[in-house]
């Protein structure tokens, strides 16, 4: 083992940057945990953490665990306000929280299925705005903003990876526009992965390193974890269910491919099966029914589960996810949707009952809790990197 003291202060910093990565990764550990997940003693960990605690980039808080009491680590940004937004098809969320990620307020708005980037990054910069104003704020507190947008985002150009997924966003870099707009740091991802993110930091998958978040709405999406890091893929679009084909002589979808498990199980294929016997219902209606034991909505969903579990069952099979979340409004319907889906994995020898199936532990807000996720690492990587020679390493995997 050398000695030199350059050797050691290279060791020093080599070991710090795992600690602090272990917690970029996972959100919040105890001392005992970051041992565990570094390899490093108990006592390196301890003078670690310290170190980092003192050059307040890490910041230490009292928390129970196993029914003991402990300290657990997370990243710290002291003072300063970050922002979430989501951007669906057909709405838009905006919540402001401090770096403890506790929401201080939060809008949601409606909007039509064809809205366009322009007016949409502005209402969303004019909602960041109002709600600065709300508590008080001046929009100087705001640290970083994060965003997630129901398309996947290829992490080359920031721009959506797939043309017509959302129509008339093609080529738009929502990140560059919202930085111009609100002069703040903007990091952007799809809403899956922002899930899978905020599952991974605060829900159901903290601690599963290899699983998969699913969001079954208007339309399906998901997000897919292997080894503790989100895989996207070469353009952002690993994990993009919705678009794999089941019908090969079915309808045309809206990546211009044929018979994707969209065309079959998205909110307008469903409610269309329904059309003729119940009239026009939305989403919400039909589950509303359904819920309601109505024996045409009832099976519409859970026939829609048994296609998506097919697929799922594929995925599955490839990379052997041990759970995977399920979110989105079809998985409000509980075990109505979530039953048929165990069903198929468990019909397939390879799978058996080896991967649990369980409902988003964050009810309908996991995407909009994964875009202040990122505005949070966002901010933090800003303070790090200006305090301290501890080098920080971003990577478009390294968020889950
Ligand atoms: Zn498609």
């Amino acid at each position: 083992m050398t000695t030199g003291p350059g050797s050691q202060s290279s060791l020093r910093e080599a070991n710090a940057t795992r600690v602090l990565e272990a917690v970029r990764k996972y959100g919040q550990l105890t001392q005992v945990e970051l041992a565990a997940a570094t390899g490093l003693s108990q006592a390196s960990v301890s003078n670690i953490v310290k170190r980092l605690v003192k050059a307040e980039i890490l910041q230490a808080q009292n928390t129970i665990r196993s029914g003991r009491r402990a300290q657990s680590v997370s990243l710290a940004i002291h003072s300063g306000l970050i922002a979430g937004i989501q951007i669906g098809r057909r709405g838009l969320s905006v919540a402001l929280a401090d770096s403890a990620l506790e929401v201080k307020e939060r809008i949601s708005l409606r909007l039509p299925v064809d809205h366009r980037p322009d007016t949409t990054l502005d209402r969303a910069a004019i909602l960041v705005a109002e709600l600065l104003d709300r508590i008080g704020a001046k929009p100087d507190d705001l640290l970083s903003v994060g965003v997630a947008i129901s398309a996947p985002i290829d992490p080359q150009t920031g721009t959506i990876a797939v043309a017509g997924i959302l129509p008339g966003w093609d080529g738009v870099c929502v990140a560059e526009v919202l930085t111009r707009r609100l002069n703040r740091p903007v990091i952007v991802d799809n809403d899956a992965n922002a899930s899978l993110l905020a599952e991974s930091q605060l829900g159901g998958l903290r601690g599963v390193p290899n699983a998969m978040y699913l969001r079954a709405s208007y339309s399906t999406g998901a997000a897919i974890k292997i080894g503790g890091e989100l895989y996207r893929g070469a353009r952002g679009t690993a994990g993009e269910i919705g678009h794999v084909q089941i019908e090969p002589t079915g309808l045309i979808c809206t990546c211009g491919g044929r018979g994707c498990l969209n065309t079959v199980v998205g909110a307008e294929a469903l409610v269309d099966l329904l059309r003729l016997s119940r009239g026009d219902l939305s989403l919400s209606d039909m589950i509303a029914l359904a819920l309601n034991n109505d024996p045409g909505c009832r099976p519409v969903i859970t026939d829609a589960a048994t296609q998506v579990g097919g697929v799922l069952a594929d995925f599955a099979i490839m990379f052997e996810p041990s759970k995977i979340v399920v979110g989105g409004e079809l998985a409000t319907t509980g075990d109505m949707f979530l039953d048929p889906i165990r069903a198929v994995l468990a019909s397939r020898p390879l799978l058996g009952d080896s991967v649990e199936v369980e409902r988003a532990t964050l009810g309908s807000s996991e995407d909009l809790m994964g875009a202040l996720i990122l505005a949070h690492r966002e901010a933090h990587d800003v303070v790090t990197a200006e305090k301290t020679s501890v080098p920080h390493s971003k990577t478009a995997s390294e968020v889950a």
